[in-house]
């Protein structure tokens, strides 16, 4: 009897570390991929990060960036209610769910598979039927606002700038209707213009405001998070 072929396998990068990766894996055939889905693939299987987030079971490498923030700021808190904007696939509701936060409710575009106890909505948060949503499945008002919302970019930078930061201030609007006082305020915004608007209103709103660049995040990427702090109230 002859042995069937063996599959060939794509190996995930071994032993690369975030202070030294191992030689970089680049792919022979481009067969069906165009150059950006080449390039894609290729940074994923040479990222740590990716390969940190597949072997602890995370859905996305941006697991990481929350915990480092939360490793910083000890937001997420057991009995906190943690709203997620933009939680597809659901690494950071991972990352809550596992620093303890049960009450948490989350919206994206995308579908996000079951998070228990989570609260998932499918829908576009800009409608204004989200927020009320959000509310009404987390049964109250939040402690913590997270955006990690990043729209479909078009590779005009200038548009693609103006379109980030009018998600990061339909959350913003969004934190200081519903949140309680104390509360915080995390999103993910790009260094830019209009960012500096986004940051003034973020002091008037809360006592703190920082701009952190985590780990994880790229570095050729001009991505950046506004963590706030200390809700002022309405
Ligand atoms: N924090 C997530 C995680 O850890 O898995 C990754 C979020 S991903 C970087 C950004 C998400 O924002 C995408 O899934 C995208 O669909 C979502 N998004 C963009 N615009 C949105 C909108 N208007 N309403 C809801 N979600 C949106």
């Amino acid at each position: 009897m002859t042995e069937p072929p063996r599959k060939r396998m794509v190996r995930p990068p071994t032993g690369g570390t975030e202070a030294g990766r191992g030689r970089p894996v680049r792919l022979k055939t481009a067969k069906q991929r165009t150059a950006s889905q080449q390039a894609w693939l290729e940074r994923q299987l040479n990222d740590p990060f990716a390969a940190r987030a597949r072997a602890h079971g995370y859905r996305s490498r941006a697991a990481y960036k929350l915990a480092e923030i939360d490793d910083r700021f000890r937001l997420l808190k057991p009995g906190a209610r943690v709203i997620d904007l933009g939680m597809a696939p659901g690494g950071w509701t991972q990352v809550a769910l596992e620093r303890g936060v049960t009450d948490i409710a989350g919206v994206d575009l995308l579908p996000v598979g079951p998070l228990p106890p989570a609260q998932i909505l499918q829908m576009d948060f800009t409608d204004p039927a989200a927020g009320p949503a959000l509310i009404a499945r987390l049964g109250g008002p939040p402690d913590l606002v997270l955006s990690d919302m990043a729209p479909n970019t078009v590779g005009h930078r200038a548009t693609d700038h103006l379109r980030i930061v009018g998600l990061v201030e339909a959350a913003l609007e969004f934190a200081v209707q519903v949140l309680k006082p104390g509360g915080a305020f995390v999103a993910k915004a790009f260094q830019g213009g209009e960012t500096a608007e986004v940051v003034t209103a973020l002091k008037r709103g809360f006592r703190e405001v920082r701009n952190v660049k985590p780990k994880a995040s790229r570095a050729e990427s001009s991505e950046l998070y506004l963590v706030a702090t200390g809700f002022k109230g309405r």
